[in-house]
């Protein structure tokens, strides 16, 4: 026994997975999601969830999603990128499951998956940094999962980094997400390759004009010495290695995890995040240095980080 199934909940797929105690995926599914409408999303992860069930003995449900998540773990009161706004979730799909459900924030999800089965095996304060198209955050302190008091907390790239800075998805001005996400990466690419094409000739023969130019773009670019991605790259490190500092004067965690899409290239700005980390803590010298880590549970560590939530509720 011991079985629960996570659910990763997204705006483009909904992944779900049997997991064991170990963190072992026994099996698992994708479905598109059908982002736009709640009714069909909680039918759509009720379908998963039962089929899973079906074929395996379970005991609970944990579904992470991608928004702003009641201190209940119950209702989704907001979630940008998708038609969430006060859903109860959580009623919905144990009422066609017929399983204890849990909600938990997709990136809360994420940082419980690689603290207790991946990249923060062994660690007690972990502080999970998923960058993608914006920043996720996940807060382990002391072994358990700080949520806030509303369950809002960890909204890490929603820190302001730039005052009046790049307008950012949640209406304030110069988030961290807006200088240290994947679609910053891609901002700053751009701007390079405009303002001097000729730092950007492997990057432009890759995506045709500025643009095309897509992420994959840029990491395959840098990797060939383009000046215009590699700079795009150390902007991206050096905002990363900053905000972290950042975090770290408040928290003081003995490890960060760096996951998420652009976390696939890491080889590119692993060594100038921690440079810049190092050079901008507060007390540097004096105290020890929290190791940063890339994550080891790839798009896995969601389905199974809420698995073992549920697991635990
Ligand atoms: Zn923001």
């Amino acid at each position: 026994m011991g079985l629960t199934i996570g659910v990763d909940v997204g705006g483009t797929k909904i992944a779900s997975g049997v997991v064991d105690e170990e963190g072992r995926i026994l099996e698992s599914g994708v479905r598109h999601s059908p982002a736009g409408s709640p009714e069909k999303m909680a039918l759509t992860i009720a379908e998963a969830v039962t089929d899973l069930a079906g074929r395996h003995e379970v005991e609970a449900v944990g579904i992470g999603a991608a928004g702003f998540i009641d201190e209940t773990r119950s209702v989704v009161r907001f979630a940008p990128n998708l038609a969430w706004r006060e859903e109860p979730l959580r009623k919905k799909v144990s009422e066609l499951v017929d399983l204890p459900v849990v909600v938990e924030n997709d990136a809360n999800a994420m940082a419980w998956g690689e603290y207790r089965f991946g990249a923060g095996r062994g660690e007690s304060h972990v502080v999970c940094v998923t960058v993608g198209t914006g920043i996720g955050g996940g807060i382990v302190l002391a072994g358990d999962l700080y949520r806030g008091r509303w369950g809002m907390g960890a909204e890490l790239g929603h820190t302001q980094a730039v005052p009046g800075g790049r307008a950012c998805g949640c209406g304030n001005q110069g988030c961290w997400e807006k200088y240290a996400s994947g679609s910053a990466l891609l901002v700053d690419a751009k701007e390079n390759a405009q303002a001097d094409p000729s730092s950007a000739v492997h990057l432009l023969e890759l995506a045709g004009s500025v643009e095309g130019i897509k992420g994959e773009h840029v990491t395959e670019a840098a990797r060939r010495g383009d000046a215009a991605s590699l700079a795009a790259f150390a902007s991206l490190a050096g905002w990363l290695g900053q905000g972290l500092a950042d975090i770290a004067a408040i928290l003081d965690p003995g490890c960060f995890i760096l996951g998420g899409g652009v976390s696939g290239a890491a080889d590119l700005f692993l060594d100038g995040v921690r440079d810049e980390f190092a050079a901008r803590l507060t007390g540097r010298g004096h105290r020890p240095l929290a190791e940063i880590r890339v994550a080891e549970l790839g798009p896995a560590a969601g389905v199974v980080g809420a698995a073992d939530l549920a697991r635990l509720r």
